[in-house]
C-alpha cells in the first residue's frame, strides 16, 4: 500500500453532517436522519437501488400498439375525474418532443400529486390506441427529474426513497451530486499497482460511477470495488483479531505425543469399534498440531450432520487430559448433554489416569455431566472436584458459564452446536479458562457446528478462526428418503411407514413445532428461553445463526406435541408404544423417557424440537415432521440428520398444508438433497447475508453492497489482500487511512483493541 494517499478520507466525510450541502435545509435534515443518512458519508454510501436507463426508451412517434414500452418524457398536464361509488380515473398527457401520449390511472388519486406538470418521467406499460391516439393504462412510473434542473443524464439513478420523511429519490440525487463535486478526489487505500493487479476501478471512479453512470457497464465495475472494499475491512478486522489474540494470549503445550506415558488418545481410538474416517484423522491431526503448539487454539470445526464430531470433540479433551490438564465440552441442550456425557462415559471406559493418593498410581478417568438441573448435592461434590482436579473432563449446558465453577487446570474447551451459542457465551468459556485455568494459561478451543454455513459466510463471520471440515460421512449409511407430504396420501404412507418400520424392529420420531397446540412458546429445552435472565435475547439471536424460529404460516395452528401424542394413540398409531419429550418436562422424566426410547421400549418418540441437535439412536428409521413449513433450512436438516444413522434405509415425511412459495423453496430443497453444506447455500440464497451476519458484524460494517453469495471472489480477494496488508503492518501504524476507516467501520473500541501497538 502507499504511504498516505492524498485525497477525501471517508473519514473527514463521516466528520461532516448532511446539513452541510448547499441543498439541505432544516426539515430535509430531519427527514435524511430519519432514513439513517446523517453524514455525508451517509449519504454516498446510499447507494441507488436500481437505474432508470432511458437509453432503451422508446420515442412517443415510433410506439407501436400492442407492444411493451418505457417512455421517457415530461407530464404536460394532468386532471382527476371522480366517478360513482369512490372510483376515479386520473389522466396524463406526456410529451417527449416527438409526440404526446395519454397515460390513464384506475382508482390511483394520488397520482394528481406525483405527476405534477413539468416533472419528468419514465413510464413502463403496455401502449393502446384509444380514440386513435396512443396510451397507457396503468404503467409503472419512476420520476427520473424535473423540467427545471433537466436532467441530461441517460442513466437515472433511483435511490430507495422515504414517501414518510418527504425526500424523494430526485433529491437525493441532487445532495449526491453536490457532495461528490465538493468531495473531488478520494483517496484510495488501495494504490494503483494493487488495482491494476485486482482489476479494480479506483476509489473516485466507483464513488462516481455508481451515482452518476454514464453506462450501465460502469455501474457494474463501481460496485464490484465498492462491494470489495465493504469485504476488505471485514477482514482486515477479523485478520488483525486473530493476530491480536494470538498475540495476548498464553496457551499450552499439550503433551500430544504422550511424553507422560498416558497414551489417552491413542488407546481411545484404538477402542473405537470403527476405523475413523480419513476426514476425521486429517482433522485430528490439524487439532493435535494447534494443541502441541505453545498458541492456543481458536479453530472452528464444520461438520454435517452425523460426520462423527464427537470422536474428534473427545479426541480433542483426551489431548488435553494426557497431559494433566482437565477438558470441557459445552452443548447447548439438557438432553443433549446427558447423551454426550452416556456416550462419553461408554467410549472412555477403563482409560486411566495417573493418580498418586491412590493404590497403583492410577484411577478411571473421571467424566462429569453438569446441567442447570444437576441437584444442589451433587453440584457441591461435583464443583469440589472440579476445583481439585479429580474430575477430568466436564460435560455440560450453558450451566458451565453461568456457574461459578472452578477448574484446577482447564486445558481444552470444546463447543458443541455453535450456532445454538452466542459469541459473548463462547468467551465468557474461555475466559472462565484463563482464570480458573492452568497457572492463568488460555485454554485451547474447539468450536464445533453441526449447520453448515457456506464458505463465504464462515470466512465473514468466523474469519478470525482457523477453520477444519468434516466433509466426509462414516461408510455404511444410507441417507434418508425424503418426501413432503403436502396432501392426504403422502401423509398416509408416512403413518404406515411408521408401522411397518415399527414392525420390522425399528424406530420413529414424530416432530411437531410447539408443546402444545396454540401456545406459542417455542420448544428449547431450557436453552435461552428469550425473555428469562439466564441470556439477554440478544445473545440468543445473536448465536442462532441459523438456529431454531417458528416460521409463519397462514394456515391451522401449529400442531402440539402433547396433542400429537394422543391424536395418534388414539388413530393412525394406535397400538404402538408412543412416547412423550419436550423441554418442559421434569428432567428426570426427561431422562427416562430417552433411556426408554434408546434401548427400545419405546416404539416411537414424539417430541419438539429438543431433538433436534446431537440425538443419535441408530434403530430410529422414520421421521415425520409436522407442520415442517414453520421451521427453517437448517432446522429441518438437523431434525432429519436424527434418522440414517445405521446401515438400514431410512425415510424423512415432511407434512404440511399448502405453503408459501418460500417455504416450497425449503422443502424442495430438503427432498432434493442431503447435503448440509448444499442446502446452506440455499439458506443464505433464500435468507440473505442479513441472518448470517447478525449481531457477530457490529458497528458500521453492514453489507450494503456485497453479497457472499455473489461475490465470492470478492471475498477471497480482500481476505488474502487483507492478510497481506496486516503481515507486512501488523497494526496499521504505516496505514493511517485504512486504520481510520477501521474506526468507522468496526466501531471506536474494537479498532482501539485492534489498533494498540
Ligand atoms: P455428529 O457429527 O453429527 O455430531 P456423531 O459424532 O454423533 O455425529 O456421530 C454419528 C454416529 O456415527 C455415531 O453413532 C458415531 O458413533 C458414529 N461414527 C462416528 N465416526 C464413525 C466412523 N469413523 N465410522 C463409523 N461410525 C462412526
Ligand atoms: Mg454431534
Amino acid at each position: 500500500m502507499s504511504p498516505t494517499p492524498s485525497g477525501r478520507k471517508l473519514g473527514q466525510l463521516e466528520k461532516l453532517p448532511v446539513s452541510e450541502l448547499r441543498w439541505v435545509g432544516n426539515r430535509k435534515r430531519g427527514a435524511l436522519e430519519s432514513m439513517g443518512i446523517y453524514s455525508v458519508l451517509d449519504l454516498l454510501t446510499h447507494y441507488p437501488r436500481r437505474y432508470a436507463d432511458r437509453t432503451n426508451a422508446v420515442a412517443i412517434d415510433a410506439l407501436v400498439p400492442g407492444a411493451i414500452g418505457v417512455v421517457s418524457a415530461t407530464v404536460q398536464r394532468v386532471s382527476l375525474r371522480r366517478l360513482r361509488g369512490h372510483r376515479s380515473i386520473v389522466e396524463v398527457v406526456v410529451d417527449d418532443g416527438t409526440g404526446e401520449m395519454r397515460v390513464t390511472f384506475f382508482n390511483q388519486p394520488w397520482r394528481t400529486k406525483q405527476l405534477v406538470a413539468g416533472r419528468e418521467v419514465a413510464l413502463f406499460g403496455k401502449v393502446d390506441v384509444y380514440r386513435s391516439a396512443m396510451q397507457m393504462a396503468n404503467p409503472v412510473v419512476e420520476i427520473i427529474g424535473s423540467a427545471q434542473a433537466r436532467q441530461t443524464r441517460r442513466i437515472v439513478p433511483i435511490y430507495a426513497q422515504s414517501g414518510r420523511a418527504g425526500i424523494s429519490s430526485i433529491e437525493l440525487a441532487r445532495y449526491v451530486t453536490e457532495a461528490l463535486a465538493r468531495a473531488g478526489e478520494f483517496a484510495d487505500p488501495l494504490d494503483e499497482p494493487r488495482r491494476a493487479a485486482t482489476g479494480l476501478v479506483s476509489r473516485t471512479e466507483a464513488f462516481h460511477a455508481i451515482h452518476e453512470p454514464e453506462t450501465m457497464a460502469e455501474t457494474v465495475a463501481a460496485r464490484r470495488r465498492l462491494a470489495f472494499d465493504e469485504l476488505f475491512r471485514i477482514q482486515v478486522a477479523l485478520v488483525m483479531r486473530k493476530r491480536a489474540a494470538a498475540a495476548d494470549a498464553r496457551g499450552i503445550s499439550h503433551d500430544v505425543d504422550a511424553r507422560s506415558g498416558v497414551r489417552l488418545v491413542e488407546d481411545f481410538l484404538a477402542a473405537l469399534p470403527f476405523a475413523l474416517t480419513a476426514a476425521q484423522s486429517r482433522v485430528i491431526g490439524e487439532i493435535r498440531h494447534d494443541l502441541a503448539s505453545p498458541e492456543p487454539m481458536h479453530r472452528l470445526l464444520q461438520g454435517d450432520v452425523g460426520a462423527g464430531k464427537t470422536v474428534v470433540a473427545l479426541a480433542t479433551l483426551l489431548y488435553a487430559v494426557q497431559g494433566g490438564f482437565q477438558g470441557a465440552l459445552m452443548v447447548p441442550t439438557e438432553v443433549l448433554a446427558e447423551q454426550h456425557h452416556l456416550a462419553a462415559q461408554a467410549m472412555l471406559r477403563g482409560l486411566e489416569v495417573p493418580d498418586p493418593r491412590r493404590l497403583g498410581g492410577r484411577r478411571p478417568i473421571a467424566i462429569e455431566l453438569l446441567t442447570s438441573r444437576t441437584p444442589d448435592s451433587a453440584r457441591a461434590r461435583l464443583h469440589e472436584s472440579l476445583r481439585r482436579g479429580t474430575a477430568d473432563i466436564l460435560i455440560g449446558t450453558h450451566a458451565l458459564i453461568t456457574e461459578e465453577v472452578g477448574f484446577a487446570s482447564l486445558g481444552a474447551v470444546v463447543i458443541d452446536e455453535q450456532h445454538r451459542f452466542g459469541v459473548d457465551q463462547r468467551a465468557a468459556l474461555r475466559e472462565k479458562g484463563s482464570a480458573a485455568g492452568a497457572e492463568g494459561h488460555d485454554p485451547d478451543l474447539l468450536v464445533m457446528t453441526a449447520t453448515p454455513i457456506p464458505r463465504t459466510a464462515a470466512m465473514t463471520v468466523y474469519g478470525d478462526l482457523d477453520y477444519s471440515v468434516l466433509d466426509e460421512l462414516p461408510p455404511g449409511r444410507t441417507p434418508a428418503t425424503t418426501r413432503w407430504a403436502v396432501d392426504d396420501t403422502v401423509e398416509a404412507e408416512a403413518w404406515s411407514r411408521v408401522r411397518a418400520e415399527v414392525a420390522a424392529g425399528h424406530q420413529a420420531f414424530v416432530v411437531c413445532p410447539l408443546v402444545t397446540a396454540g401456545s406459542d412458546t417455542v420448544d428449547d429445552d431450557g436453552l435461552a428461553a428469550p425473555g428469562t435472565d439466564e441470556f439477554a435475547d440478544a445473545d440468543f439471536d445473536d448465536g442462532r445463526l441459523f438456529g431454531a424460529e417458528i416460521l409463519n404460516s397462514e394456515r391451522r395452528p401449529p400442531r402440539g406435541a402433547v396433542d400429537e401424542q394422543a391424536r395418534l394413540l388414539a388413530g393412525e398409531l394406535r397400538g404402538l408404544r408412543v412416547g412423550l419429550l419436550h423441554g418442559q418436562l421434569r428432567p428426570a422424566d426427561k431422562e427416562s423417557v430417552m433411556a426408554a426410547f434408546r434401548r427400545g421400549s419405546l416404539d416411537v418418540l414424539v417430541a419438539t424440537t429438543v431433538i433436534e441437535v446431537g440425538v443419535d439412536v441408530p434403530a430410529a428409521t422414520v421421521m415425520v415432521v409436522e407442520d415442517a413449513d414453520r421451521f427453517g433450512i437448517a432446522q429441518l436438516h438437523q431434525l432429519r440428520g436424527r434418522v440414517g444413522r445405521g446401515a438400514d434405509p431410512a425415510w424423512c415425511y415432511l407434512v404440511t398444508g399448502d405453503v408459501t412459495d418460500e417455504a416450497a423453496k425449503r422443502l424442495e430443497a430438503l427432498v432434493e438433497s442431503n447435503d448440509g453444506f448444499y442446502l446452506a447455500e440455499i439458506d443464505l440464497e433464500l435468507r440473505g447475508e442479513g441472518t448470517v451476519l447478525g449481531a457477530r458484524q457490529k458497528g458500521r460494517s453492514d453489507l450494503k453492497l456485497a453479497s457472499l453469495r455473489r461475490d465470492r471472489d470478492l471475498v477471497d480477494l480482500a481476505r488474502d489482500l487483507a492478510g497481506d496488508v496486516v503481515a507486512a503492518d501488523p497494526t496499521l501504524a504505516g496505514n493511517p487511512l485504512l486504520a481510520d476507516e477501521l474506526r468507522i467501520f468496526v466501531g471506536d473500541d474494537e479498532a482501539e483493541y485492534l489498533l494498540r501497538s
